[in-house]
């Protein structure tokens, strides 16, 4: 019989096309399908390419097809052209992002910014670091009474906590992740976001774009990122960490689930064994 499908349960996994899939993503790859497949839920792909200057097209089909070979298969996005295949693309959704960026401008909860990397670099300005190791924006341009629109660099949020961060690049016209990843995951309906645990500062600033949207908070699952024996974080560059093909494919399954069990609280684990049986064994 037909398993029913839990239309409640609603995942994505958001491959941003930097490089290929790595060992690193293809964990959290997995965590998110076996996340929604054990309760019969969806998983949606999102092709996070909204940074136009680090996503090469070329990496879109490749990461595509890695997914395949792993097991690992979306469900299709509706009404979307045929050669989508129901895959969602962020650089396709600027009109959208606009039209939030817009609504918030209208509450006065953004700011024009003319600060760049180095000039924050050298401010005189009292520097504090988030907990995730970032600077905190000094709050430089927040109040200023005039602009200069030739001169203006970011288009910032203003938070409630301070953490005043980009919304939208306006030298490149790209939108920030911390943004494009609430207004996504609401209109997918996403309920379980499931990403890498370096994506936990975000956090904060994604409850603070939800709560004045009226959005609901999705439930986050971080999955601890796979280091190298130097505790680094692996890296698309990294030699050793690239997936490969044909018989390497059911190691590389197997070493993200070690990773999975090792690294994931016991009752997620019993929750997705099942599944994970179910597929790829
Ligand atoms: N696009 C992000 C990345 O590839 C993941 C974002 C997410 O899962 O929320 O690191």
């Amino acid at each position: 019989m037909k398993e029913k499908s839990n239309k409640n349960v609603l995942g994505r996994f958001a491959p941003s096309p930097t490089g290929p899939l790595h060992l690193g993503s293809l964990v959290t790859a997995l965590a998110s399908f076996l996340d929604v497949k054990s309760e019969n839920g969806k998983l949606w792909l999102r092709i996070e390419d909204s940074d136009s200057q680090r996503s090469k097209p070329n990496f879109i089909g490749l990461i595509k097809q890695q997914l395949v070979d792993h097991g690992i298969a979306w469900d299709v996005w509706p009404n979307l052209a045929h050669e989508r295949a129901g895959v969602i693309y962020q650089s396709e959704r600027q009109h959208i992002y606009s039209h939030f960026l817009h609504y918030l401008s209208t509450l006065d909860r953004t700011f024009l910014c003319k600060c760049t990397r180095k000039s924050l670099s050298r401010t005189n300005h009292f520097i504090e670091y988030l907990e995730s190791g970032e600077k905190r924006y000094p709050q430089i341009c927040r109040d200023r009474k005039s602009v200069c629109l030739s001169k203006e660099q970011t288009l910032r949020f203003k938070s409630t906590n301070r953490d005043d961060f980009v919304i939208r690049r306006l030298t490149t016209g790209d939108f920030s992740y911390a943004f494009t990843v609430v207004i996504d995951d609401y209109l997918q309906g996403v309920t379980r976001v499931v990403r890498g645990d370096d994506l936990k500062f975000t956090i904060e600033r994604n409850r603070q774009v939800q709560a004045i949207l009226g959005f609901p908070f999705p439930t986050i699952l971080h999955v601890p990122v796979v280091r190298d024996s130097n505790g680094r974080k692996l890296s698309k560059t990294d030699e050793h960490s690239k997936l490969r093909g044909g018989k390497f494919i059911k190691k590389q399954i197997t070493q993200s689930w070690t990773h999975l069990r090792k690294n994931m609280p016991s009752s997620w684990i019993e929750k997705v064994t099942p599944t994970y049986e179910n597929y790829f064994f």
